[in-house]
């Protein structure tokens, strides 16, 4: 099999070659089909996130290990199963859950393998899918696709179920019955927007910088969209919520954006912070009760909300993000052109094409 991997931070990809490996017990070998390329590559590869007032989260000193093979929102057909592996059967297409944790702990029992604190996450802490090849292992983490062609279906292993469970924060009735704000029009803004319509939300008022993305925005069926930067974006975030947000869900994550939403919010209004942009914000603590705040954070997803997106993906069709694909051996330039903002929607990587 070939894999490209981060070898050493932040420097290209390396394409090794190793012997394609044998699932035991559980474990369900796929052939890798489509292998989204996201956000949070940039930061694993970089080796660290941004804290803010130049302090930064090294990855390296939370679990992570080189040399690692990338790639966390896959597809893939399975070749080979191992003796314990039930519920699958060669030549099965299916997305992988990539988000797994212990599977033995309390947190995991409950469904919530994403918040256990022995992640196994693929393309993070095991090897993932910029590869020829990508070992699960376990088939609870795969889930049908239908019909869906593969490079449609790969993004909702994050992008889809990150933004799917950071609407499911914001609740009913908001949901239906008020306009909600997304700030970062990229691939999870993106996503976020379609699937709020396929879960029959009200409306969808778009932040971002980039007229680009605001145009994407639009285009996609945002009720509104505003520039992030500038100087009267509070002011047409309030007129476009009548007064205040109920929710906004920053998919950005820097110091600015936070502040944003958080300014935005009505009065019991929640915010939903998903992005890993980095940096900080400070907060007059009795504005929490005074204005009856929420301020949630929200990662990646569950395996029952991987369950619930697909069963809404499978009533309301595929989210109709654009969606580039590219050869497994692009990845570096891939990552550079999202690094660079170039990317509108998703690059997906067809390593079997
Ligand atoms: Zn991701
Ligand atoms: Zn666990």
């Amino acid at each position: 099999m070939q894999s490209y991997d981060v070898c050493e931070c932040g420097a290209p990809l390396r394409l090794v070659e190793r012997p394609t490996p044998r699932p035991q017990g559980s474990e369900v070998l796929l052939r890798v089909l489509a292998a989204g390329v996201c956000h949070s590559d940039l930061h694993i590869w970089d080796g660290y996130y941004e804290l803010g007032a130049g302090k930064r989260l090294q990855l390296l000193e939370r679990g992570i290990k080189l040399p690692l093979t990338m790639g966390h929102e896959n597809v893939g057909e399975v070749v080979a199963v191992g003796p314990a592996a039930d519920r699958v059967k060669v030549g099965d297409v299916r997305l992988a859950h990539p988000w797994m944790g212990c599977g033995e702990c309390k947190v995991c029992k409950r469904g919530e393998e994403n918040l256990c604190l022995t992640p196994r996450n693929l393309g993070v802490f095991s090897n993932g899918g910029y590869a020829t090849h990508l070992m699960v292992p376990h088939p609870r983490y795969l889930f049908d696709i239908g019909d869906m062609p593969a490079e449609k279906a790969a993004p909702l292993a994050c992008s889809g179920i990150t933004a799917y469970s950071a609407l499911k924060k914001v609740g009913e009735p908001v949901l239906r019955e008020e306009p909600i704000v997304i700030i970062g029009a990229g691939g999870v803004g993106l996503m976020g927007l379609a699937l709020a319509q396929a879960m029959g939300g009200r409306g969808t008022i778009m932040v971002d910088i980039d007229p680009a993305k605001r145009e994407a925005a639009k285009a996609a069926g945002a009720v509104a969209t505003v520039d992030g930067g500038a100087s009267d974006a509070l002011k047409q975030i309030k007129a476009a919520t009548n007064g205040g947000a109920w929710a906004v869900i920053d998919f950005v994550g820097s110091g600015q954006t936070a502040r944003l939403g958080m300014d935005a919010l009505a009065k019991g209004g929640k915010l939903i912070i998903v992005g890993l942009f980095g940096g900080d914000i400070t907060v007059p603590t009795p504005f929490f009760p005074m204005r009856a705040m929420t301020v949630q954070g929200s990662y990646v997803g569950s395996l029952p909300e991987m369950a619930e997106l697909l069963e809404l993906v499978r009533r309301t069709g595929a989210p109709p993000i654009p969606i580039g694909t590219r050869a497994l051996e692009d990845v570096n330039a891939a990552l550079n052109d999202l690094r660079a903002g170039k990317i509108i929607g998703r690059v997906v990587l067809t390593p079997a094409a």
